[in-house]
């Protein structure tokens, strides 16, 4: 398959991206003497779902913050900050400065969905979700919104005690059943499965109603609430492309320096702001803002050709090993879970992507893979425990495992990131091809010195996964891997593990991932789930991509084409043409 190369023109200067600190032009916002400055601003448009795309720590909640007018802009003057009049002068004759007239008298009512990492659940502690709903909805919308997205058996829960991916339900539910002109989504799919990430987004994109499609195929009579929401304006910042592809119809990208400036891209179509980004190139602006473009699927055979003379000799490849049908009972405050596993078996230097929805019992398998449940131990109901992982193979095999939830665990230690590193990983980050396999590509240099309890969540996750490759094992166990990277750094992290596993160390490894683009580039075969989530589900024997994938999607009712340019997975959008096909052929993911 041909990966798209960089496309120079040759004898066109294409600027590399290194703009001096003091970048002064387009200033939008600057938060200190030597803080982060914004260069630029998104401009929405309406009855359209924008998408804002880049790392974090890029300026994306901050642009969001001056569109909602929560953060006043001061153009780049600390000392003299400017006032509206000047604001408004400054944008003048721009979209901006109709849109900023509006907020500014009151015309453009603002719901803002804010990232979850922020303070939003210690300003609503104690209060109950069904109380919180009813007395937020100004569209009569709160049980119709709550039914979608699966919130009706909590209604009577305290927000404090909701599990992330419930939260994240609850937020976006309380966002969407506001009257507003603007609504804004801040990383909306965190913590959610894939098919709860679906229904964030129709719900999303119901907002605008858009797409024109209508069933009867008459014209519809235009009511007021109609010609109203059609002007509303969405944007959004994601990280899942699948998701941002989906839910978009219009791409900003952000570039610069992390922490240090952010500029926002003029604004793209979907498919070309995706795919510039990836690119690292912007055609528009003629901006190159990174040497490489980012490809998320690594060929195992190039990446191994060209790793083979620098490890020498080939490692011994894993036998097969096998695990028998097994079934575990768990059993908490009079609730059951039950998980059936097939039988089934890996061998060494493959990866297996486990696919299924939040509760139906997937790191639960991995616990077990883990040899973390003692066959003795009192949490097993012995009547439904046919065999345990640990009484077979598995306990001779060496197992590193990256927990869904190492945060609390791991932020307990009290040193620097290199301290940790040398107490659980020293002998491997003196091997050069580690440095260079892994530790670089996460940039784990930048980290060094700080403090791991000070990391922010992607940073503490790439310290993670560093300690889960470095540790010598049989099979790498991944629960989660790419929960708050940005989406750049979920590309970078799918090639480390393959490079790292896969083509060094030719070892298994089992993933967990609901961002599809990067299940989809790590997955060589998958375990797909089914059943009733928190109830009982079976792990179903691992199965080869095409038919796996094809298996997963036809559960919820989703097909998947491949961008022709870089092969990005794209959701096909509901009952276009290509969805009537591919679904007719039983195709759900293309693979070309
Ligand atoms: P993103 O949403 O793209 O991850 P943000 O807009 O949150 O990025 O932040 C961009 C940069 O601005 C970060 O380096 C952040 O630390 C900094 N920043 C955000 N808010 C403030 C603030 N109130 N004061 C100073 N710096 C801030
Ligand atoms: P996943 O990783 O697929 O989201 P989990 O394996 O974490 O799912 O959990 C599967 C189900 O088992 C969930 O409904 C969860 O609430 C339940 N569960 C997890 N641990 C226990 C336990 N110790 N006792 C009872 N139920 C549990
Ligand atoms: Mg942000
Ligand atoms: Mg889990």
């Amino acid at each position: 398959a041909c990966l798209n190369r960089a496309k120079h023109c040759p004898g066109e200067a294409v600027r590399i991206i290194n703009l001096p600190a003091n970048l002064e032009t387009n200033l939008t916002h600057r938060y200190g003497p030597n803080a982060f400055k914004l260069h630029g601003l998104p401009t929405p448009r309406p009855g359209t779902v924008l998408g804002l795309l880049g790392i974090n720590g890029i300026g994306k909640s901050t642009a969001l913050n001056v569109l909602a007018g929560r953060l006043k802009p001061n153009l780049g003057k600390l000392k003299d900050p400017p006032g509206w009049t000047d604001i408004m002068a400054y944008y003048r004759g721009s979209e901006l400065q109709k849109y900023f007239k509006c907020l500014l008298e009151d015309q453009l009512g603002v719901a803002h969905k804010v990232q979850l990492d922020t303070d939003f659940v210690k300003q609503l502690a104690g209060k109950k979700v069904g109380e919180l709903l009813r007395a937020r909805d100004q569209r009569g919308a709160w049980e119709h919104t709550a039914k979608t997205l699966d919130l009706m058996h909590l209604l009577d829960r305290e927000v404090q005690a909701l599990s992330g991916g419930e939260l994240q339900r609850f937020a976006i539910a309380a966002t969407v059943i506001r009257e507003a002109d603007v609504y804004m989504f801040d990383e909306a799919s965190s913590f959610l499965d894939v098919k709860q990430r679906m229904t964030a987004t129709d719900v999303i994109r119901s907002l605008v109603n858009n797409d024109g499609a209508d069933e009867t195929g008459e014209r519809k009579e235009e009511s007021d609430e109609d010609r109203r929401s059609r002007a509303r304006y969405v944007i959004v910042v994601e990280h899942d492309l699948a998701v941002l592809d989906y839910m978009s119809d219009y791409i900003c990208c952000l570039y610069g320096e992390a922490g240090a400036y952010g500029v926002v891209t003029k604004i793209a179509g979907v498919r070309n702001g995706i795919n510039n980004f990836l690119a690292g190139y912007i055609p528009a602006e003629n901006m190159r803002f990174r040497a490489e473009e980012l490809s998320f699927h690594v060929s195992g055979a190039e990446a191994h050709d060209q790793l083979a003379s620098e490890s020498g000799m080939g490692k011994a490849v894993m036998g097969q090993v096998s695990y028998p049908g097994m079934s575990k009972t768990l059993e908490k405050d009079g609730s059951k879970f039950t998980l059936h596993i097939e039988p089934g078996f890996f061998k060494g230097a493959e990866i297996i992507g486990l696919l299924g929805e939040n509760g139906c019992g997937k790191t639960t398998f991995m616990e077990m893979l883990a040899g973390a449940f003692d066959p003795k131990d009192g949490e097993s109901s012995p009547s439904a425990d046919k065999g345990n992982v640990s009484e077979h193979s598995l306990a001779s095999i060496g197992v590193s495992y990256k927990r869904q939830h190492y945060a609390p665990r791991l932020r307990k230690f009290q040193g620097t990131v290199q301290e940790l590193f040398e107490k659980c990983i020293q002998s491997v980050c003196a091997d050069r091809l580690f440095r260079l396999l892994v530790l670089k590509p996460l940039n784990m240099e930048a980290l060094e010195k700080l403090y791991v309890k000070n990391l922010s969540g992607g940073e503490l996750q790439r310290v993670a996964i560093t300690l889960c490759l470095g540790q010598p094992a049989s099979v790498y166990l991944l629960d989660e891997p790419s929960a708050g990277l940005d989406c750049e750094q979920r590309i970078i992290a799918s090639k480390v593990i393959r490079r790292w596993v896969i083509n060094h160390m030719q070892k298994t490894a089992f993933v967990i991932e609901h961002d599809f683009v990067m299940a989809s580039a790590l997955a060589d075969r998958v375990i797909v789930y089914t059943g009733q989530p928190g109830v009982e589900c079976t792990a179903n024997a691992p199965k080869g991509v095409v038919e796996g994938f094809n298996d997963f999607l036809k559960m919820l009712d989703v097909t998947f084409r491949r961008d022709p340019a870089n092969f990005r997975p794209r959701v096909n959008k509901k009952n276009s043409t290509k969805d009537r096909e591919q679904k007719a052929a039983g195709q759900h993911f293309v693979f070309d």
